[in-house]
């Protein structure tokens, strides 16, 4: 026997479709790489999509087809997203900050057949053209009057919709049909492409929408700083669509004073980034004075977030902390952070102990730690191994099975990721397992230690990295950034950790710089800073 209801095929052009009915004059604001502020609607975004398709169509996109972006967040992006992939297409985001050889490299491999690009982006577009095998044409995202010149045959965004009535059925697909690909920044080895299905992100769209993820409703005001290119925006633009929500898009501008005036004017109540964005934001309002509107919500991932960063957005500007945790390969979201009941009455500072934690499980996600061998550590909070998840959004293989089979019989994926688990479900990443120290056959936790340092007020950016050593195999090397003209000294910033972390913890040495390496979607560059200090504590040779 089975159930006796409705099979209704879980397809992403039902989020836009629902958007459009009954949140349709809710608005989307976009500071679009023209310069202008451009206000449109759910209603209007779901009809010029449409027209995408039909655009798609006419130029001879088949079913399954990829089909790239390399774009901002702004409404464009978000009509060509739900265009692609409601024709039967896949919407393929590309990273603009890959470096050029990269962005061809993915291209070619992901055999896109169409690049909707922004006019940010015209020069490396002209320049790997040349390059692409299957790209047939190159759609600038904008209208006639900015239309650049050009070497390329290049086709108008605006023109091709407005040749279009809109009038357009969505494709009628099987659920587990490609809606999306989006390659992981691998630091090492070629990228490899992440294949999204309708259902795994519909999924998703769910998941995330449970009030304690994003905590997104009809009133919320969305302005994700988080890229589409970068793991779809942590599924904002999928949630606020659900939900009806407000978004607030900021195309090329992500400065803090750009992020923060829209903020203001737009009375954002949610805003999701990386750490070094909120560095710059919080940077930006001490030296202002000003405020953060009728922020409610910060939503923290991509790296950790420091626990200074976490208690001057909570005590000094009044807005809840949550860290996200995710991966491409899991569409992004796995965990998110935030109080318990039990823990809402703990006194403060323990409280902040616990919101430095990545957070729990949402409900669709499973995890486990496992160690080198394979077997199952305790969830005790003090246990730390191999980092292991499952669920219908999280990847089987990546796409044309490069890397070979990347779960295990049970679909467990490995996240390269180190982490704790506790016994309220709490995980914290000690670690990711390429960054984790190994000093005389022990581990020290990378992350523990720059989150220990950029408690310091004169300290802006941390990076520890193991150098080889030559009696402890690996030693931490603490390379930071401080507060400019400021007089930090080794010795100081040695003595602000040595009661914060184990003596045996302690760096080695610390390098003063004025930047430091970061990859395309803001991480720190460790191997490239590996490389830069690999004969700090051992010279070469010896
Ligand atoms: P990406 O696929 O580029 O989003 O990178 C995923 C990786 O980013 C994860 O495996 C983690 O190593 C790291 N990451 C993501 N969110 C967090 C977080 N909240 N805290 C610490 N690391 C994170």
């Amino acid at each position: 026997m089975i159930g006796a209801m409705q099979d209704w095929p879980l397809l992403v052009w039902r989020l836009i479709d629902h958007a459009a009915r009954y949140h349709g004059s809710r608005e989307i604001v976009t500071l679009r790489v023209e310069g202008d502020e451009h206000r449109t609607n759910w209603r209007e975004v779901r009809d010029r999509s449409k027209r995408t398709a039909q655009a798609l169509t006419r130029l001879g996109v088949q079913t399954g087809d990829r089909v790239a972006t390399l774009a901002w967040n702004t409404h464009r992006h978000v009509e060509c997203w739900y265009g692609i992939s409601g024709m039967g297409a896949v919407a393929h985001t590309i990273n603009p900050r890959l470096f050029a050889e990269q962005i061809s490299w993915i291209a070619n491999h992901a055999e896109d057949q169409v690049l909707f690009f922004d006019l940010t982006f015209l020069k490396t577009v002209e320049a790997i053209a040349p390059k692409l095998a299957t790209v047939r044409h190159f759609i600038a995202m904008t209208d006639r009057a900015h239309m650049p010149e050009s070497s390329l045959p290049l086709l108008c965004y605006e023109e091709l919709l407005a040749a279009e009535d809109g009038n357009y059925t969505w494709a009628d697909l099987d659920e587990r049909a490609p809606a999306g690909l989006c390659y992981t920044s691998g630091t090492t080895g070629n990228p490899k492409g992440v294949l999204y299905s309708h259902r795994s992100n519909l999924l998703h769209t769910f998941g995330g929408g449970v009030a304690d993820v994003f905590g997104i409703g009809s009133a919320s005001c969305i302005l994700p700083v988080v890229q589409m290119y970068h793991a779809n925006a942590w599924g904002l633009p999928y949630i606020a669509a659900a939900a009806g929500a407000k978004l607030v898009l900021t195309g090329p501008n992500m400065d803090p004073p750009t992020t923060l005036r829209m903020m203001l004017q737009e009375g954002v109540t949610l805003s999701a980034a990386v750490p070094t964005v909120w560095l710059g934001i919080l940077a930006d309002l001490e030296k202002t004075g000003g405020n953060l509107g009728k922020l409610e919500r910060v939503v923290i991932g991509g790296s950790a977030a420091p626990r200074s960063m976490i208690d001057t957005l909570q005590r000094v500007h009044g807005v809840s902390v949550a860290h996200l945790w995710g991966m491409t390969e899991m569409s992004p979201v796995g965990t998110v952070g935030g109080l318990t009941a039990a823990a809402q009455a703990l006194p403060y500072e323990q409280q902040l102990d616990v919101l430095c934690k990545q957070g729990r499980p949402i409900f669709g996600v499973e995890m486990k730690i496992i160690d080198d061998d394979g077997n199952d550590l305790p969830n005790d909070g003090v246990a730390y191994g191999h980092l292991m998840v499952r669920g219908p959004w999280v990847i089987e293989r990546y796409f044309r099975g490069d890397g070979g089979d990347v779960v295990d019989g049970e679909g467990w994926f490995d996240t390269g990721d180190i982490a704790t688990l506790d016994a309220d479900g709490y995980m914290q990443i000690t670690d990711r397992s390429k960054d984790v120290i190994k000093s005389g056959g022990e581990w020290i936790s990378s992350i523990e230690l720059e989150n220990a340092a950029v408690g310091h007020p004169l300290i802006v950016e941390a990076a520890v990295i193991g150098v080889p050593h030559p009696r402890w195999d690996e030693r931490p090397l603490l390379v930071v950034i401080k507060q400019p003209g400021s007089t930090l000294q080794k010795a100081e910033v040695l003595a602000f950790l040595s009661d914060k972390v184990a003596k045996w913890w302690l760096p080695d040495d610390v390098v003063f710089v004025e930047e430091l390496p970061h990859t395309a979607t803001g991480k720190l560059l460790k191997t490239a800073l590996r490389d830069q200090y690999k004969h700090h504590l051992q010279p070469a040779g010896s």
